[in-house]
């Protein structure tokens, strides 16, 4: 029978993403308008959120807040809600990647 509350949990060790390689606290800058990265550290962002499931959750979570804000204070053509969907619908895409990938492994 398996255990309930063990000390050993079946997702492994969960990772800080507060801490490099991740970067909630660059998404969350960016999010609030307090970091502006150029090209080069926006495409290195997006290289980390493609591989990272962790980190794109985190940033479709403050999307999705970023957007209820925008809605109370009225803001058209939000960015947020572009950017949540574009981003809803790479994680699911990569999502089911990674589960195609796990099929043909085991
Ligand atoms: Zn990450």
């Amino acid at each position: 029978m398996m255990e309930e509350n063990g000390p050993h949990n079946a997702l492994g060790e969960l990772p800080d993403l507060l801490i490099p390689p991740h970067l909630l606290p660059q998404v969350f800058d960016l999010l609030i308008g307090a970091w502006h990265p150029d090209a080069a550290q926006q495409q290195q962002m997006e290289a980390h959120l493609f591989t990272c499931s962790s980190c794109r959750i985190a940033l479709i979570t403050l999307l999705c807040v970023a957007e209820e804000a925008d809605q109370q204070a009225g803001t058209p053509n939000a960015p947020a809600h572009t950017l949540r969907e574009r981003w809803i619908t790479l994680h699911c895409r990569l999502e089911q990647q990674q589960v195609q990938k796990e099929v043909k492994e085991s």
